[in-house]
């Protein structure tokens, strides 16, 4: 997600707008992904609260890598419960980018896209991992440093949102929406964003596996075979984009 935010201590944050979206977010990503989550604290965080450490400019309406919680441990504060997931939202960017009705909907799509990623490692936190404080000092610049820029090389536009991300992030659209939350699947995975075919595509190729599998653990989806449809619908995304590239590297070259 790349779109230029400013921090303009002016403007409303979503903290300002909703004091209680932590709690909420938090609430929903325990209900849509508990069993995942269960014994781990989960961290919420708004860039507002996070930029003093990692800087006010960043070109990203959220953002979570797997030490986060180490990276921010001076904002989390008495909040710390020990490691944990950790997310950190652009409230700033959003405010300033929709309209204050959207505000919500686009908050929480936002949340489950961080989610998604946190559901999509081999482990929500490595318990085991121990780096240094070097390494997290270190880590915390390379972060910094990396949302100061609109735009980053990446070996494909989905890198990093490939099929494992979509099948999660999809799964957890449909159970935030029978808890009652709405999200936006477009800003949650695949789209023209991606170079994929719309979220939706990829809802109907799923077919009725995000009911049947409601009550499994996404460490569990993501070892069974995912619905040939969504296989092949990916898989053609995926040889479209290469054919489209190969297309233009062609064009230049001739
Ligand atoms: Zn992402």
């Amino acid at each position: 997600m790349s779109r230029v935010s400013e921090h303009n201590a002016s403007v409303a944050t979503v903290g300002d707008l909703w004091p209680d979206f932590a709690a909420r977010a938090t609430a929903l990503c325990r209900t849509v992904a508990g069993r995942d989550l269960t014994g781990l604290p989960l961290y919420i965080l708004l860039h507002s609260e996070v930029a003093d450490v990692m800087g006010r400019e960043n070109f990203s309406d959220g953002y979570t890598t797997p030490n986060l919680d180490l990276n921010l441990r001076s904002v989390i504060g008495d909040r710390w419960h020990g490691r944990g997931p950790c997310m950190v939202l652009n409230d700033v960017f959003i405010v300033d980018e929709y309209f204050p009705e959207d505000v919500d909907i686009v908050a929480m799509s936002i949340v489950l896209h961080e989610l998604a990623h946190i559901l999509d490692r081999p482990m929500p936190v490595d318990l085991q991992s121990l780096p240094s404080d070097d390494r997290i000092e270190f880590e915390t610049m390379v972060i910094a440093n990396a949302a100061r820029h609109e735009s980053r090389p990446l070996p494909t536009p989905y890198f990093g949102h490939e099929d494992q991300f979509i099948r999660i992030a999809l799964h957890l659209h449909y159970r935030a929406a029978l808890a009652g939350v709405e999200t936006i699947p477009n800003l949650l995975c695949a789209g023209r964003r991606y170079c994929l075919s719309h979220a939706h595509r990829y809802i109907e190729a799923f077919g009725d596996e995000p009911a049947d599998l409601l009550e499994i653990p996404f460490a569990e989806i993501s070892r069974s075979p995912p619905p040939e449809a969504f296989i092949a619908l990916w898989l053609n995304d995926v040889s479209r984009y290469l054919e489209c590239c190969s297309q233009t590297l062609n064009g230049v070259l001739s």
